[in-house]
């Protein structure tokens, strides 16, 4: 049970009215004070819930309440009383639960920060993640596909069918801004590369001798209607393996055009160049650039592919 209701205090203020006499005795000057009607939980005081004012007559005790006088006299009374007067006692278990409510959020949004700068070692951020979702999906298997090797094993990449042709995607960054000459297959089988089809700000798409096929494990890119991803696509990722990691796009201000959250850590470390699938519809998104830890990514940062005009050749190689 909880006990609760309101309570009467006098409020101690002593404040002398030189120009008002006693009704009673008719002595001039009187006495004020202040009188507070408050709300009480376990006779806490919780907050005022009516401030009020008197004038005692210090010759006969006579009282005087603000309610037996005018409205304007009452006002200038109450203020002069109140003027000083906090009545934080009074207001005390109201300003202590606003304390505690600023406390909670402030901690629980330490809290949140704190999770969120240590999610890369959380166990439940995958479980965290799926309760964001709006509701439950299937989410189809990821498409096998083959990552290229760039000479040197400096960088990947990977084939991709786009109107009916194939080209290799990768990052800009892994070489140097250059276009590499050859890329390698699982099988270390050389594909040569004939020229520069398109190029963003740290992706490029490549055209190669289509001979250096067969080749498992082509991604389809179909520019869709609308590029771009949507908040919470699961989307798939790659490593040197061939593994698929699932991940969920979101918001981030880390580097590249969109995050991937991952559901599982990602072992980023030479992954630039690793291809974005919609996990949905299997189709190319973009290509990974950047990621918040070599070896256990919890965040991953991609280019969007936004080539969604028939290809044109925009540099030949010179070899
Ligand atoms: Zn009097």
């Amino acid at each position: 049970m909880i006990i609760f209701g309101s309570k009467s205090k006098g409020v101690e203020v002593g404040v002398d009215i030189e120009d008002f006499d006693c009704p009673h005795c008719q002595q001039t000057g009187m006495v004020a004070h202040g009188a507070v009607r408050y709300f009480h939980i376990y006779w806490i005081p919780m907050f005022v819930t009516k401030k009020s004012a008197l004038m005692v007559c210090p010759h006969c005790k006579y009282t005087v309440e603000d309610c037996e006088l005018d409205k304007q006299t009452a006002n200038s009374l109450k203020s002069l009383v109140y003027e000083n007067k906090k009545l934080i006692g009074y207001n005390f278990g109201l300003f202590a639960i606003i304390a505690l409510f600023a406390y909670m959020s402030i901690s629980s949004t330490i809290i949140g920060l704190i999770s969120a700068a240590t999610a890369g070692d959380e166990p439940t951020n995958a479980t965290d993640q799926a309760s964001e979702a709006p509701a439950p999906e299937a989410i189809p298997a990821a498409p096998a596909i083959e990552l290229l090797i760039a000479e040197g094993f400096n960088g990947s990449g990977f084939i991709f069918n786009f109107h009916g042709e194939q080209y290799i995607a990768c990052s800009l960054h892994q070489f140097d801004g250059l276009s590499p000459e050859i890329m390698y297959g699982s099988e270390l089988n050389p594909i040569e590369i004939v020229e520069q089809v398109a190029k963003q700000s740290d992706l490029q798409i490549l055209k190669f001798k289509v001979e250096d096929l067969p080749l498992t494990g082509v991604v389809n890119y179909s520019s869709r209607d609308t590029p771009g991803v949507k908040r919470n696509e699961p989307v798939y990722i790659f490593d040197t393996m061939n593994k698929s990691y699932l991940g969920r796009i979101v918001k981030s201000s880390f580097a590249g055009d969109a995050h991937i959250k991952m559901e599982d850590t990602y072992p980023a470390a030479g992954m630039s160049g690793s291809p974005v699938i919609s996990a949905r519809d299997g189709n190319l998104l973009g290509v990974v650039l950047s990621a918040d830890s070599g070896e256990n990514a919890t965040l991953v940062g991609f280019e969007m592919i936004r080539w969604v005009n028939t290809p044109k050749v925009i540099s030949s190689s010179s070899h």
